[in-house]
Order: C-alpha cells, then sequence, then structure tokens
C-alpha cells in the first residue's frame, strides 16, 4: 500500500495548492503527458482533506494504529484505555463523559502510529481528529444491535410475547410476527429474517446481538421505540447549532450511562448481557463531537461506501477465473457504468 499511499499524499498536496502537475512524481526529469502539459498550471479551486472516513478496522490498517479496540489504550484522539488499570482507573473508557486526556498530532503521531507511520501524516492540515469514527458501524453495526438483542430478550424473558410457550424460539417467533404487524401499519420495510435465539447469537459463552444489517437493526430500533437520539441525529442539518449539539450530547450520555447501568446490574448476576464493547468509547467521541463541533456525525458515516461494496462484490464475483482480475472487474465495471443514469446495472 506505501506506494499508492505516497502518490495519494502527492496528489492531494497539489490539490492542497490548488495546482496541476509540472513534474512527474518519481523523477523530476520525467516529461508528464503531453495533453497535461498544455494545461494551465493553476487550478480554478484548491481542495483540502477534512476528514478521513471509514469503519475502525479499516482506520486500524490503514494507519497501522497501536491504539484500537483490542489495545490497552483505544483511542487514537484521546487517553482512553480499555481497562481501569493504570492512572487510577481515571481513563478507562466506561466513564462516558469524562475529560479524557486528548492527544496532540505529535503525540498520536508517536504514541498511536507506527515508527513508519502512514504516508497521508504528510497531508497539509494533516491532524488525528479527522480520522473519524463511522456513525454506521459504531451505532447500527455495534451499539443497536446490542440493544435491540437485549431489549428483545428481555421482553421474551418478561413472557410478552406467547407467554405460555416454554421455548425461547418460540418466544422469539411470535415476537417477529408482532414485529412484522408493527412493519404494516408503519407502512415500514424490513429485509430481516426472522428473530431466533440463533440470530440473536444467544449462548452462555458469549453476549447476545442481533445479527441484521444497518437499516434493519434500525428499523427493529424504532419498533422498541428507543430511537430518540438516532431520530434526533437523523432531523438535524449537517451543521449543528449551540441546542442541538446539547441535546443531542445529553440524549448519548443518557443512553450511555444507562447501558452501563443494565451492565453492572447483570455483571452483578454473573451473566453476560450488555457487552461495555469499546465502541461505546467511539459514541464517546462522536457526541463530544456533536458538542463542541456542533457537526453532524450522520455526514462522515459510510451507508453509501458499503452500497458501493454490495454492488462491486458480484462483479468480482464475475471476474475471479479471469487472468488479469484487477482489469477485468474495472472493465466490467465501466461498461456497467452510464453516467446518465443514477443506478447501477449489474
Ligand atoms: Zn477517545
Amino acid at each position: 500500500m506505501r506506494p499508492i499511499l505516497h502518490r495519494t499524499c502527492w496528489s492531494l498536496q497539489h490539490a492542497f495548492a490548488g495546482r496541476r502537475p509540472q513534474a512527474h512524481p518519481h523523477d523530476p526529469c520525467l516529461q508528464i503527458p503531453r495533453l497535461h502539459q498544455k494545461l494551465k498550471p493553476q487550478l480554478s479551486r484548491r481542495y483540502a482533506v477534512a476528514e478521513y472516513k471509514g469503519d475502525w478496522e479499516w482506520h486500524q490498517r490503514l494507519w497501522q494504529m497501536r491504539t484500537h479496540w483490542n489495545a490497552k489504550q483505544i483511542c487514537h484522539a484521546c487517553r482512553a484505555t480499555r481497562n481501569s488499570k493504570g492512572n487510577d482507573g481515571q481513563c478507562c473508557f466506561t466513564l462516558f463523559g469524562s475529560n479524557f486526556p486528548r492527544r496532540s498530532f505529535e503525540e498520536c503521531l508517536l504514541e498511536s502510529m507506527p515508527d513508519c507511520p502512514c504516508p497521508l501524516v504528510l497531508c497539509e492540515g494533516f491532524h488525528p481528529a479527522i480520522i473519524r469514527f463511522c456513525a454506521m458501524h459504531v451505532l447500527a453495526l455495534g451499539i443497536y444491535q446490542t440493544l435491540t438483542a437485549e431489549a428483545l430478550l428481555w421482553l421474551c424473558e418478561q413472557r410478552i410475547f406467547a407467554p405460555s410457550a416454554t421455548d425461547l424460539d418460540e418466544r422469539l417467533r411470535a415476537a417477529f410476527l408482532h414485529f412484522k404487524g408493527w412493519l404494516r401499519s408503519n407502512k415500514l420495510s424490513c429485509s430481516g429474517r426472522e428473530f431466533s435465539s440463533k440470530r440473536l447469537h444467544v449462548s452462555k459463552i458469549d453476549y447476545p446481538y442481533l445479527g441484521y444489517k444497518a437499516f434493519n437493526t434500525r428499523i427493529v430500533l424504532a419498533w422498541f421505540e428507543m430511537s430518540e437520539f438516532q431520530n434526533d441525529l437523523e432531523c438535524t442539518d449537517r451543521y449543528l447549532t449551540g441546542s442541538e449539539g446539547e441535546q443531542l450530547y445529553s440524549e448519548g450520555q443518557r443512553a450511555l450511562r444507562l447501558y452501563r447501568e443494565a451492565a453492572l446490574i447483570f455483571s452483578g448476576k454473573g451473566e453476560l448481557r450488555f457487552l461495555l464493547r469499546p465502541k461505546l468509547h467511539a459514541m464517546d467521541e462522536l457526541l463530544k463531537g456533536c458538542r463542541e463541533e456542533l457537526y453532524n456525525p450522520r455526514f462522515f458515516q459510510n451507508y453509501a461506501e458499503e452500497d458501493v461494496l454490495g454492488l462491486l462484490k458480484p462483479l468480482a464475483q464475475k471476474s475471479i477465473l479471469a487472468r488479469h482480475f484487477e482489469v477485468t472487474m474495472l472493465k466490467r465495471y465501466f461498461l456497467r457504468w452510464d453516467l446518465g443514469r443514477t443506478d447501477f446495472m449489474i
């Protein structure tokens, strides 16, 4: 990846300066293509990198982070830790809303990144804060999956669905029928399969979560009427007002604290429920951004990018036997891309 990242950095630096390259990136003595020689050296606009998007695993791979969900120090932006050992437990990520010391650019470079950091740190204006946690992966594909599974299990344990049934799967089936009725009456759709103990990953040795896609998890969350925070996130614009930022922050922090309370209750009983996952800290970071930057995290989530992956996967499967996989796949991609249309035909 490093040669690609070096070239990307070179290209982004030119875009920042608003100029067209006048020399070959590897050797100034080499001529740039004749077509480009005729163009004006100055671009009509300048561009800056404002954010790096992607899920946590992508960031960890791209930036080779030492700080990640499985490490002792989990965050590239602050000094939050995975557990309460060291620092008198003052930086444990479960202390939601705490004023964890922030990392400066230099501290992030020296402590979070490897000895030979990703070349993109050389881009003008780089700061660790622009490596953004994806709201979709943190919420709909993380915390909401746990919340919806826990809510379903709690309702089944309280015998709200099929009270006479002895089997959990039977109660979950009844819950799913109720959910389908709610979808019909609200004219909503959800492609998620029937609830079952397998789909909820119910196990004595692990924590439950609902194995649904992001959109479907969000719909189940609405069924439980637990989506107040998510609704506000979706109804507010890119730039938040001070009161919107404060409201999102307080709603989100309340949810985090309730989650921690539930985890404490179940851990007191010795049950593996309400997993205190590091994604909760990523949500804490998103909330901090809402309040301090007044910028809606919905605008750096990756729904559209994940959709593109969904489009590319069938093409890759069709091209897998080709001798030149990358070329064949790109040709298939461009053959199906009609610039006059907004949709894409596989
Ligand atoms: Zn942090």
